[in-house]
């Protein structure tokens, strides 16, 4: 089968189980760590929370709504995905139990767990392997990073630096049963071209087998709203955006699977920058552009 133009997250599992598969967003109900610091400038979790998740449910009852409001029949089979907060500051002890009950669902074939860097613990890694040699699953860790750049990791308030992005995946990658990725932002302020594709490039020697790439969203009662309000924040425009895809994407190894190509957010919830296109417009608009100008990813990837 010949290499997609971009590895996308459906074209990878339908490649790899013969069917698509879908993912439902869990949440174990508690607070990331970062929030007694303020949280990340740009975060507040209601922009991307699917309206009927309500995290003061049981799991298995979020898995149900998920069924009906997500896979609505199209997917039987699907990922738990933990992209609120930070699931992995949760107690091995609680965690562990959640995670188990979720993969004995036979429609479940994995664990998405979406964390900071400085959230893997080896007693989580230790315990979890186990569980996932167990059942057979999958397991990815997204690693939130969003630059490898120190200034840009500081001025977002992440409270971690790139070396402990460095530590978490050879840690987990050293496990030998799960998947890692990683989420990056671009258009931080005062990152140059140069700086968003030395990020890409650097997680992608490191053996990401995933990625989630955002440009800058300004949500709603955010700092970052703050700044953009007192002019400091510019924003991709669309074309600028997709004009940046089209370099960023041939640098990403072709087995890459990528999960996300820009951010999305409620339109209730998001500021700027409004692009008023439609994700799946989006989407077509790059293929053809990178189909026209004979790219697709990992073409620039030596060896
Ligand atoms: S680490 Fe993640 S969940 Fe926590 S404040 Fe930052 S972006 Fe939000």
């Amino acid at each position: 089968m010949p290499s997609p133009i971009i590895r996308t997250f459906s074209a990878h599992y339908r490649e790899k189980y013969g069917h698509g598969v879908g993912k439902i967003p869990v949440d174990m109900g508690q607070p990331c760590p970062n929030r007694v610091h303020g949280g990340c400038i740009f975060c507040r979790p209601a922009s991307f929370t699917p309206s009927y998740l309500n995290n003061t449910e049981d799991l298995a009852k979020q898995v149900s709504a998920g069924k009906d409001n997500l896979l609505r029949g199209r997917f039987k089979k699907y990922f738990a995905y933990f992209q609120q907060e930070t699931c992995t500051a949760v107690a091995v002890e609680q965690l562990l139990p959640a995670l188990e009950l979720l993969l004995a669902d036979a429609d479940c074939i994995g664990l998405i767990l979406s964390t900071r860097p400085d959230y893997v613990s080896e007693q989580l890694l230790k315990r979890l392997a186990e569980l996932v040699k167990w059942t057979g699953k999958e397991c990815l860790f997204e690693l939130g990073l969003q630059t490898i750049h120190e200034r840009s990791l500081q001025w977002l308030n992440r409270h971690h630096s790139f070396a402990d992005f460095q530590d978490a995946v050879w840690r987990i990658k050293s496990v030998g049963c799960f998947e890692v990725g990683a989420h990056l932002i671009f258009g931080i302020p005062e990152e140059t071209e140069a700086d968003m594709l030395d990020s890409l490039r650097t997680v992608c020697e490191l053996g990401v087998n995933a990625l989630k790439l955002h440009h800058l969203q300004v949500i709603r009662d955010t700092p970052l709203q703050k700044l953009y309000r007192q002019g400091d924040v510019a924003l991709f425009s669309l074309d600028a955006y997709i004009d940046f895809l089209l370099k960023a994407l041939p640098v990403i190894p072709a087995e890459v699977t990528m999960h996300r190509l820009w951010a999305t957010a409620h339109p209730g919830l998001l500021v700027a920058p409004r692009w008023n296109i439609l994700t799946s417009h989006l989407s077509e608009t790059l293929r053809q552009k990178m189909a026209a100008a004979g790219l697709h990813q990992g073409q620039a990837v030596k060896g």
